[in-house]
């Protein structure tokens, strides 16, 4: 495309989950916007969650509680019990609302909703490139060029770029993958010989999810730092929230201190530490502000492992499956820190440092797939988009390199703390403000803002006071 650009009131670049809300709370609200939905992949509505293609991918939220808008958290559950097909392709019938669904199911759910926008909306467009630079011009309008050709010109602009793969331990080696979720990856981990995966996160245990099934010939090995996976949820009634929005923890000492606390409170009155965790939901954000940065880093460094893996939890499915390969003798779960990684011919030796031992230890493999989670430290992308809108201080890595600088509205800031006119965001690029900006209940209350701010704008515009 060349020439005359398109014209949009908005563009926003992803249509992962996040991207795709925004549209649709955009739509939802009857104005006529024109709004362009880029994507650089073949789907929009799915992102990378959500299109995965294996059914054995699960939520990791409860079915009812999974609606995409925070004003109907049931939402999902209801669409899904009224959708059967979705569910009967997967093998299963009408769900239980504590059920975790396949997340491919999920992304239909996206789709529907995006569909129904463009009914709403005729004048959405859903667009297909992969944005590499977005310049604001004198006119108060933002010039969109894509990689492949599309030239647009927009009044708001919203990223939504999801998260970017882990930092590489090796460059180019046919031995190491990185994106876990590409088919071909998932393909080659199946193939006769060892591997390992490294982290053991939610996205390990997917790959384990998928590997049960495909991988015939092989060992596979996990190995991480401290052999941390996620927690299991259990049904547990709720508890009332201990904390008060007046008097938080300002040292994570504290906070560690009064959450221990509630949680030997509930073993002693017979329950358990999960509603303690799940009722600080509403808090995160406000603990978080409300630590110093020298503290934001003692949580960092001290307490994250922990937190992550208790807030973060899977569902019961998925943790035995790690339990069923390990008991099948298939799969071995190391700690410990890579010290070397030496390739061999069509191998590759890994030298790690055991936690709390003295001798380093081998590991022979085929191939190594990272799980270590996203590369949030801007300055290290590669991405040619976010590259540019940091030489040309449009945004601003946040100080503890955990994504980039907003307001609490999510309007993107630069180096200097000034708001981007109209450039917004959502997503975990918010993390280092928020803490908590991952799951679908912080991000569809994210969307529904972004949108808000849009559609507010556009009123002023139109309507001046
Ligand atoms: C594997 C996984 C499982 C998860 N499971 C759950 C769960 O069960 N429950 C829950 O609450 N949360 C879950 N989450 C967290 C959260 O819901 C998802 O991360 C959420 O989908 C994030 O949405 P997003 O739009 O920010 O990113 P994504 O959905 O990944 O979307 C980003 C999109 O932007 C596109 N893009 C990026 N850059 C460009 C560009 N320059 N130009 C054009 N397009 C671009 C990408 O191709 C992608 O489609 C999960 C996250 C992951 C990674």
């Amino acid at each position: 495309m060349s020439g005359e650009k398109q014209k949009y009131d908005v563009a926003i670049i992803g249509a992962g989950f996040c991207g795709t809300l925004v549209a649709v709370n955009l739509a939802m609200s009857g104005i006529p916007l024109r709004v362009a939905l880029i994507e650089r992949n073949r789907v929009h509505g799915r992102g990378l969650a959500y299109g995965t293609g294996d059914y054995k991918h699960l939520l990791n939220v409860r079915a009812d509680q999974m609606g995409a808008f925070p004003w109907d958290i049931g939402h999902f559950y209801r669409w899904v019990t009224a959708n059967a097909a979705s569910l009967t392709a997967a093998n299963l019938g009408k769900p239980d609302p504590g059920a975790y669904l396949p997340r491919r199911v999920y992304g239909e759910y996206i789709q529907a909703l995006l569909k129904e926008s463009l009914r709403q909306n005729p004048r959405m467009e859903l667009l297909h490139d992969q944005v590499v630079r977005v310049v604001p011009n004198a006119g108060g309008v933002y010039f969109i060029t894509g990689k492949n050709g599309l030239e647009a010109a927009a009044k708001s602009v919203v990223l939504a770029p999801g998260n970017f793969p882990p930092a590489a331990q090796a460059q180019n080696a046919p031995w190491y993958k990185n994106d876990a979720y590409s088919p071909d990856t998932l393909r080659e981990l199946a193939e006769p010989g060892d591997v390992l995966i490294i982290g053991s996160g939610l996205t390990s245990l997917d790959v384990l999810a998928t590997l049960e099934h495909t991988k015939k010939d092989g060992h596979i090995h996990v190995l991480s730092r401290r052999g941390l996976f996620p927690q299991v949820h259990q049904k547990h009634a709720a508890s009332a929230p201990f904390l008060d929005a007046n008097h938080l923890p300002a040292t994570t000492r504290e906070l560690v201190r009064q959450v221990r606390g509630q949680i030997r409170q509930a073993e002693e009155q017979g329950t358990d530490w999960r509603p303690v965790i799940d009722s600080m939901r509403p808090f995160h954000a406000l603990i978080w502000r409300n630590l110093p940065r020298n503290e934001q880093r003692r949580f960092l460094r001290h307490v994250q492992g922990l937190w992550d893996t208790h807030r973060h939890r899977c569902a019961p499915e998925i943790m035995q499956v790690k339990a069923r390969l390990e008991q099948e003798g298939r799969l071995t779960c190391h700690q410990g820190r890579i010290q070397n990684l030496n390739p061999e011919s069509g191998a590759v030796e890994i030298i790690y440092q055991p936690r709390r031992l003295m001798q380093p230890r081998k590991i022979r493999v085929s191939k190594i797939l990272n799980c270590t989670g996203p590369q949030s430290n801007y300055q290290k992308l590669g991405d040619p988009l976010i590259r540019q809108l940091l030489a040309d201080d449009l945004l601003a890595p946040d100080p503890l390199n955990m994504g980039i600088c907003t307001d609490h509205q999510g309007t993107v800031q630069n180096a200097r703390g000034l708001a981007i006119p109209r450039l917004y965001t959502l997503g975990s690029n918010r993390r280092g403000g928020l803490y908590e900006s991952i799951a679908v209940p912080e991000l569809r209350a994210q969307a529904a803002e972004v949108a808000r701010q849009i559609l507010s704008h556009h009123q002023y515009e139109t309507h001046p006071t």
